[in-house]
């Protein structure tokens, strides 16, 4: 079993309805999984000088206009109408039903503009930058039917999306900060090998070839400079900025992007950003678009295809304790409440099912660990252990298995 769907049906992580497709509904094990990962990335990001914010939404029309989204990326966005009465459009006397759908808004397939607007709330200074936010954005795509494909490819998605304002002296220590931040976190999960590519302008595009020359350069001189081999790829920048790409391959070879780091010149002449410099004047920064996960929920797709289950650290329930019979049940208690007491995920089976029973159903949704008790480990204060994926039961001390599991815990880090 690979596919990432039928994994997380035995799993009961997630699920799709025809009613809403592309779009996911997770079950409380999916979400411990999200959140897991979530909190994970809060803390990296912010030990890296990122502050996380949170925007609406549904932005208006007028926001999107002015960005640009609305002109060249409007087919792939929801637009939200308003069936409300609304006296501005509908005269006296007309019922709702006669009044035009007014096409006021649209649900984000990003969070520049509203990250820009936060930047904007207040008048800036050179000792806030490099100002980076980052925000856990939940953005609406309206790909085609055709397209979808499980977590891989979706509607709805939550995307780390970050932006840095920055002077262009800073660019190449935040480029750098970014692929850090893309080797220290894809290690977490396993990943030691990613691909790099920058994409280069895109036919349809804002802003002058000037800002493009420069931006791309930037991008390229980057990965040079810090050692990152990258292939060119023409044409595929989105309309206001080239970015580099950061893709990962499934089980099936297919490439998948993921992380994304974009050079804008644009968006600040656009909203005329600015902050006083050290001089007392006004400079326009250089806005940095980045993720480093790109969408969470492809993300968790990909871990489950390449590796068929969840690491330890991120299984929804990471210990299992099951007990034999009846007679072990005070020890099987005693186990259950120090894991639980350690922070770690565990879910007690003392009922009277078979042990045989219990384990075909444990290893059936792929529980990493299963502490089987029984009246010998009840009488030598141990615990029979048996690893996902490996036939082999052993016995060991319960301290021993305190001890191995004493890393997890609250502690977020993979590495252990
Ligand atoms: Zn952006």
């Amino acid at each position: 079993m690979h596919d990432h769907r039928a994994i997380a049906k035995v799993m009961d992580l997630f699920h799709f309805e025809e009613h809403s497709p592309g779009m996911v509904f997770w079950h409380p094990m999916g979400l411990r999984v999200f959140r897991q990962i979530e909190e994970f990335m809060r803390q990296v990001y912010h030990s890296h000088g990122f502050e996380e914010v949170r925007s609406p939404v549904a932005l208006s029309r007028s926001l999107w206009e002015k960005s640009g989204h609305w002109g060249k990326f409007g087919n792939n966005m929801f637009v939200v109408g308003s069936m409300q009465q609304d006296n501005s459009v509908e005269g006296e006397g007309q019922s709702a039903d006669s009044v035009a759908v007014n096409l006021n808004y649209a649900l984000k397939p990003m969070s520049c503009p509203a990250h820009i607007a936060i930047y904007q709330a207040q008048k800036r200074s050179y000792r806030e930058i490099p100002m980076r936010l980052m925000e856990f954005g939940i953005v609406h795509r309206n790909e085609p039917s055709g397209s979808l494909s499980g977590c891989m490819r979706l509607r709805q998605f939550v995307q780390d999306d970050a932006h840095i304002f920055c002077r262009e002296a800073d660019l190449l220590d935040e480029i750098g900060n970014f692929l850090n931040m893309v080797k220290e976190l894809y290690a977490a999960f396993g990943y030691h090998k990613f691909g790099i590519k920058i994409a280069l302008r895109p036919e349809q595009r804002m802003g002058s070839d000037e800002l493009w020359d420069k931006a791309e350069a930037v991008l390229i001189n980057a990965c040079e400079e810090l050692g990152y081999a990258y292939e060119l790829s023409p044409g595929e920048g989105s309309f206001y900025s080239p970015k580099i790409e950061v893709s990962l391959e499934d089980r099936l070879g297919r490439s998948w992007q993921c992380g994304t780091i974009q050079v804008d010149f644009n968006f600040p002449q656009i909203f005329e950003l600015s902050f006083v410099n050290q001089e007392g004047k006004l400079e326009q920064p250089v806005m940095l678009h980045q993720a480093v996960l790109g969408s969470m929920e492809r993300w968790i797709g990909i871990l489950l295809e390449n590796q068929g289950a969840l690491p330890l650290w991120l299984a929804p329930v990471q210990v299992a304790v099951a007990t034999i019979s009846d007679k072990s049940a005070d020890w099987a208690e005693a186990v259950f409440a120090r894991l639980k007491g350690m922070g770690i995920r565990a879910e007690l089976h003392a009922d009277d099912a078979t042990i045989s029973k219990k384990i075909r159903e444990l290893s059936g949704r792929k529980m990493p660990l299963i502490a089987i008790v029984g009246e010998r480990e009840a009488a030598k204060g141990s615990v029979n252990l048996r690893r996902l994926g490996v036939s082999v039961q052993e016995e060991i001390a319960f301290a021993q298995l305190e001890e191995e599991l004493s890393c997890l815990g609250n502690n977020l880090s993979a590495v252990c």
